[in-house]
């Protein structure tokens, strides 16, 4: 199988060739077809496999059909007073990381598959200034990548952060953010509390292991397609 057959939109097979993808690897292969025709997908699969692209390549390809009408709107960078100017982050995509090293390594990821696609990626993440990041959000978010802390922090404020746009939220290493007392964030997220509430929502997990938490949350609100690669 090749990335030219997935029926990608053209700017992400430059993208892809552009990061010297040429084949997709066996995560790539299933997760790319089922997210392009818009199922929730739960997926088993390590670090190194190429999960990241697994899904930001369907996702953004997706999203490029329409990139032009849903780009976040951009504050004039040479009239913008992050004082007065606030703008609302209102992100298209969620990713959670239970990492900083996690999060950091998907956002070096979403910003090479962004270019030339009109989104925009932001990371948040704990353990240091917040300033700076809410700045970015400021500035326009279509991908955010956020650790979990951080998250519900930047949540908690009305006026940075709102998920009224949201088309995808992708759980990363669902095990081990399940494992590390995030249970109840998950939870919320799958809720959709302040979520747009399309039909067309789209809910990923992926993780390295499929804990009995990992598997109630995945029952309960995914329309689940479960893939398994080792
Ligand atoms: P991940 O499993 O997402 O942490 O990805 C592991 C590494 O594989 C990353 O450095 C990616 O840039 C790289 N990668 C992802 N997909 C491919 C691919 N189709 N071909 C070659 N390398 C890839």
């Amino acid at each position: 199988r090749d990335f030219e057959d997935a029926g990608l939109h053209p700017v992400m097979l430059e993208n892809v060739k552009l990061c010297q993808y040429k084949f997709p690897t066996p995560i790539q292969a299933y997760c790319i077809p089922s997210i392009l025709t818009g199922h929730d997908v739960v997926a088993i699969a390590q670090t190194g496999s190429g999960k990241t692209a697994a899904f930001l390549i369907p996702i953004l390809s997706k999203l490029m059909g329409k990139a032009r009408q849903l780009a976040a709107p951009r504050p004039n960078p040479l009239r913008y007073n992050p004082v007065t100017d606030k703008v609302r982050a209102e992100p298209l995509v969620l990713v959670v990381c239970p990492t900083r090293e996690l999060a950091c390594q998907t956002f070096d990821e979403a910003r090479r598959l962004c270019y030339r696609t009109m989104l925009r990626p932001c990371v948040i993440y704990g353990g240091a200034p917040s300033r700076n990041q809410r700045e970015q959000l400021e500035m326009g978010c279509d991908v955010l990548v956020a650790t979990p802390g951080r998250l519900v922090d930047f949540m908690s404020n009305n006026n940075l952060l709102s998920f009224r746009r949201l088309k995808f939220t992708v759980i990363d290493e669902a095990d081990e953010l399940l494992s590390t007392g995030w249970e109840e964030v998950m939870e919320k997220l799958f809720q959709g509390a302040d979520v747009n509430s399309d039909a067309d929502h789209t809910y990923l997990m992926f993780s390295a292991t499929f804990p009995k938490s990992a598997r109630r949350l995945a029952k309960e609100y995914m329309e689940d397609e479960c893939i398994r690669i080792k």
